[in-house]
């Protein structure tokens, strides 16, 4: 991060920046003076406040080199990261199906619904108990001892890990002593900090949801975040996170005929600046069954590393996202996103520097 201080900025106003970084921050800078003074800061500058120093007297701007998100950026790791979960690998060259009811309703549902998501050659299971909806008013899931209880049940019937939603931070010990392998945070959570604090203290993998009303700095920031470990107060308060997995799902915008409005140009761009192995979710974003087959596709062809989808074993009476639940095509789609993944095994994340290469 680099400081322009003012024309006719004094020494001391210089010195007093240099010292406010090293109070609050402990990092230390480096000056260079001609017409006017730059101040540099050295190390890692993602806990340092811009619109604080900005405040100081004869500070003229502040400009940001590396990004925010240090720990999810490829910057910094170039590498794909790969995480396991329970066996099952996601990130690199693999592609990972995440996928069943939006909800647990009841035990036969639950147990139907994995049943079929087996059937259909999905690889993690969605044993969703707590559940956040459009309006607190919907369907928000069975009381926690039970709906455990059933997830419990459906990765013992199909031996598949499981991913469940956590929203409440007091259900977190339940939810590790129930064996759910993966904790999503959800879009509405996304940038909840004292969730995102704690699953930083855990090893569990994690999915983060993309909320629907963040840019891309943002969602990689709460990633980032979860990975680091480190408190609001920039202290290290554990190892962090590593295990982030990204799940793209669409943002808020003006078209309301789908539910949501996915930007497929964003697969590539964080597929670039992160990482991360990376998901996106074509029920939530399409939000209609007849439009979540190719949507799938969509993702799987921009790079995504695998999808999160719904399937219902009776979408007509799901008490949860019906609409968007798909039935008897899951194996289908399953098997043709797979046909497509191995087909672009190829074809690198940046077209244009292929190109470049390939002109060469
Ligand atoms: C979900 O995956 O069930 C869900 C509610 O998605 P989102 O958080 O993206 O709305
Ligand atoms: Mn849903």
């Amino acid at each position: 991060m680099i400081i322009h201080m003012a024309e006719g900025a004094t020494p001391e106003q210089t010195q007093r920046v240099i010292d406010r970084i090293s109070r609050d921050y402990g990092l230390r800078c480096e000056t260079i003076v001609s017409e006017t003074t730059v101040i540099g800061i050295k190390g890692i500058a993602s806990i340092v406040d811009e619109g604080r120093l900005l405040e100081l007297p004869g500070v003229e701007s502040v400009l940001r080199i590396t990004e925010k998100f240090k720990d999810a950026s490829r910057a910094f790791h170039h590498e794909d990261t790969v995480i396991d979960v329970a066996g099952v690998k996601v990130g690199g060259e693999n592609m990972t199906v995440f996928g069943g009811p939006c909800a647990i309703e009841s035990e036969q549902q639950a147990i139907d619904s994995a049943m079929l998501a087996k059937s259909a050659g999905v690889d993690i299971l969605r044993a969703f108990v707590d559940k956040s909806r459009t309006s607190p008013y919907d369907y928000r899931g069975l009381e926690l001892g039970r709906g455990l209880e059933i997830a419990k049940a459906m990765k013992e019937a199909t031996g598949l890990p499981t991913v469940s939603e956590l929203i409440d931070l007091r259900h977190l010990d339940a939810f590790l002593e129930a064996g759910i392998d993966v904790i999503q945070v959800g879009a509405r959570s996304a940038q909840y900090s004292p969730l995102l604090e704690e699953l930083s203290r855990v090893d569990v993998p994690i999915v983060l949801k993309h909320g629907f009303g963040n840019d891309m700095s943002e969602w990689l920031c709460a990633a980032a975040y979860v990975m680091s470990g480190i408190d609001r107060e920039g202290r290290s308060v554990g190892h962090g996170n590593r295990n982030v997995i990204l799940c793209y799902r669409g943002i808020k915008a003006f078209e309301t005929a789908t539910r949501f409005a996915a930007d497929i140009g964003m697969i590539p761009l964080v597929r670039q600046k992160s990482h991360l192995p990376l998901l996106a979710d074509p029920s939530h974003s399409a939000g209609d069954r007849k439009l979540v087959e190719r949507v799938a596709y969509g993702f799987i062809a921009a790079g995504a590393h695998g999808f999160e989808f719904d399937i219902h074993s009776n979408p007509s009476e799901a008490l949860c996202d019906g609409k968007q639940a798909v039935n008897y095509e899951a194996e289908r789609i399953i098997r043709n996103a797979r046909g497509i993944h191995a087909m672009l095994a190829g074809v690198g994340i940046e077209s244009g520097s292929s190109v470049a290469v390939a002109a060469k």
